[in-house]
């Protein structure tokens, strides 16, 4: 009967082993010749920008941003922070990047106004086409795939972490962008997120970019994009964004 068992758990254990790729790793373990991981200096202050970020918005100017025709920025610099002036466009960083980690900071206006979509609406698209919302959901109740941190109009936050209106709020993003090869889609792009410190979007894959209420399919474009920031009408506030690149990185995986 045991040796039975042993079997049976055997035979679970190879239909397990199949049913998923296992990586493969050509380096030997421990292996000294393998290249060391490049020295990054981490910042003074948690959320601060480590030695290889881009840093997008260091308190001071608006010079890594333009709005979307290309002209200056329209949103308004003040003591550390920049806020959109309601109607003047979205605004774009002048590089493109496309796999990153990124790091936001916001705010909501105070006193809130309006309900539903209206309050602090305004949202962190990555590569231009994935859109991470931006609202006053602290207490304003709204569709859940349009609440804070939502990937607008397709999945929710696993938990509400927003914070009450005019207080500074993060977003901490993993990105990878979507992979084409001869007009066929060979990886979806993905998004990990935490809001204020909280894990609320843990490896989600966009079902292509985000709409109004609609699911578009993807579409083959280039591997890098702006970064943009959506002018809703409201005066949203950001602060500290900065940007890491990982794709110098991720080749190095499993060589
Ligand atoms: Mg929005």
């Amino acid at each position: 009967m045991k040796s039975r068992t042993l079997l049976f758990i055997a035979a679970a254990a190879a239909v397990t082993v199949f049913a998923v790729e296992v990586p493969v790793i050509h380096w030997k373990t421990g292996d000294r010749s393998r290249p060391l991981p490049p020295k990054v200096t981490p910042a003074s202050t948690p959320g601060g920008a480590p030695s290889d970020a881009v840093v997008l918005f260091d308190g001071h100017d608006l010079s890594a941003w333009q709005q979307k025709d290309g002209s200056a920025p329209k949103w308004q610099v003040h003591d550390g922070y920049f806020q959109v002036t309601p109607d003047s466009g979205d605004l774009v960083t002048k590089q493109p990047f496309g796999d990153a980690q990124i790091h936001v900071e916001w705010a909501s206006p105070s006193p809130t106004r309006g309900s539903d979509q209206e309050p602090g609406n305004s949202g962190v698209y990555l590569m231009s086409l994935y859109e991470i919302q931006v609202l006053d959901s602290y207490k304003n109740k709204t569709y859940p795939d349009g609440q804070a941190a939502a990937i607008y109009c397709q999945y929710p936050p696993e938990v509400n972490a927003c914070r009450p209106p005019g207080e500074w709020q993060t977003y901490d993003v993993i990105f990878h962008g979507a992979r084409w090869a001869n007009g066929k889609l060979t990886r979806l792009a993905s998004v990990t997120l935490l809001h204020n410190g909280v894990l609320v979007q843990d490896n989600v894959h966009p079902t292509g970019p985000t709409d109004y209420m609609k699911r578009p399919p993807y579409e083959p474009g280039p591997d890098k994009a702006p970064l943009l920031l959506q002018d809703h009408g409201q005066p949203v506030r950001y602060r500290n964004i900065w940007i890491r690149e990982l794709d110098k990185y991720e080749s190095k995986w499993g060589e």
